[in-house]
């Protein structure tokens, strides 16, 4: 949360407001918003202060309008009016706020961020732009993890499973990337962006779980166990994931295992491999008149028993929509036959896109018939994103 505002804490309590303009306007908004009983006081009241929760008195300020107050804010454009207030204030031991000059009365408002516990105040003096300015700059640095914004004191323990995005660092979200920089313990998937792993702090543990599909560092059970165990040893853990920790990532049974134990747990949506990979390649997954439907498929089962998965074969190769398949790159000729034995024509055209977003990137097109032959041929594997349908090949590419 960012804004202008008292460190005073004002809820419940009379903080009258003397001006009726733009500037009594902006601070009577904060105020009310941190909860404060605003009474306004002046002759002309613009149409946004009207409409606000305040009371509103349309006349001159009076001395009497200072009783029960805890602060006064002197807005109006008479110097003299502004004056008044805050001799009025001073005598009867009340902070005021002076808008027309900031070191007259006796409070400043400053440029405010909250994040996460934390206040930052930002005070320009007769400058507020160039407080909001660095408030904004100092905003910025924290979600990206660039200052010092680490609790000291210990907490209750928590567990966020955060979607770290296909790859790319740049790809995390600016909550996951600020949640990366203040955990204490994260456990990080070889698919999620590991780049971030080199900014951590000194200190942070970091437990590599090397997930791939035929290398298992730590089973999902000892997964589970890890962030359960830190996060009641009152760590805060990230549990960074490749994607969207919903989507084939196996966050659900992390969030399970820590409800089950009565641990915090808390999610951060990623972009997930589904919607990055055909992105990248310039496959727009839908496209007016093209396709209106896109179909998300797990590749890890077998398609040849398409009971044991509850995979409906048959009803999506019939299907006009475009396919996305995950976990696929071992079953492609499979589950390409599989597709074509229930009508998808053999000609659709297919992509395979590996390592989106990553070093190594790579886009392979070819017919669906072809496709796992094209890709065997340029020597891909996992991980890789298939996309099948009439929009793989629907943009045409700019010569570099
Ligand atoms: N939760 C992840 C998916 C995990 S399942 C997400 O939302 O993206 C792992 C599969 O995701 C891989 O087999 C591959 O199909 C796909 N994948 C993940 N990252 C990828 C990347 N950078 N490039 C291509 N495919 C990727």
């Amino acid at each position: 949360m960012t804004g202008i505002a008292t460190l005073l804490d004002v809820s419940g309590r009379r903080v009258v407001v003397v001006g009726g303009g733009a500037v009594a306007s902006r601070r009577a908004r904060v105020l009310v918003e941190a909860g404060a009983l605003v009474a306004v006081v002046s002759p002309e009241i613009s149409v946004d202060l009207a409409a606000m929760d305040v009371t509103v008195s349309r006349r001159p300020f009076e001395a009497a309008d200072l009783d029960g107050a805890w602060l006064a804010v002197a807005c109006t454009d008479v110097t003299e009016v502004n004056a008044t207030v805050a001799a009025e204030a001073q005598r009867r031991r009340i902070f005021c706020v002076r808008a027309d000059a900031a070191s007259g009365g006796t409070a400043r408002m400053s440029a405010v961020l909250r994040r996460d516990g934390l206040t930052v105040a930002v005070n320009g003096g007769d400058d507020p732009r160039r407080a909001t300015a660095l408030r904004d700059a100092i905003s910025l640095a924290l979600d990206l993890g660039e200052l010092p914004s680490r609790p000291h004191r210990p907490s209750a323990g928590s567990v966020v499973l955060v979607g770290g995005g296909p790859g790319d660092p740049e790809l995390i979200t600016v909550r996951g990337r600020r949640l990366v920089a203040s955990a204490e313990v994260v456990v990080v998937d070889r698919l999620a962006p590991r780049a971030l792993l080199a900014e951590l702090p000194e200190g942070v543990e970091v437990i590599d779980c090397g997930k791939s599909a035929h290398r298992h560092n730590l089973s999902q059970a000892e997964i589970n166990e890890v962030i359960v165990a830190r996060a009641r040893a009152g760590k805060r853990v990230v549990r960074l994931k490749g994607g969207d920790p919903f989507i084939f990532g196996r966050g659900g049974e992390e969030w399970l295992a820590c409800v089950a134990a009565g641990v915090q747990v808390t999610v951060v949506p990623g972009v997930s491999s589904v919607l990055a990979a055909p992105a990248v390649a310039g496959i727009p997954l839908t496209h007016r008149g093209v396709a209106a439907d896109f179909t998300v498929v797990s590749g890890h089962l077998d398609p040849g028993r398409p009971h044991e998965g509850g995979i409906d074969w048959p009803g999506l190769a019939a299907g006009t929509g475009t396919l996305v398949l995950l976990m696929s790159m071992d079953r492609l000729d499979l589950i390409a036959a599989e597709l074509i034995r229930h009508g998808r024509p053999a000609a659709t055209p297919g992509a395979v896109v590996y390592r989106a977003t990553l070093a190594g990137e790579r886009v392979v097109r070819a017919p669906l018939g072809q496709l796992a032959a094209a890709a065997q041929r340029d020597g891909i594997g996992a991980p890789a994103v298939i996309i099948i349908g009439t929009v793989v090949d629907l943009l045409p590419m700019v010569p570099d």
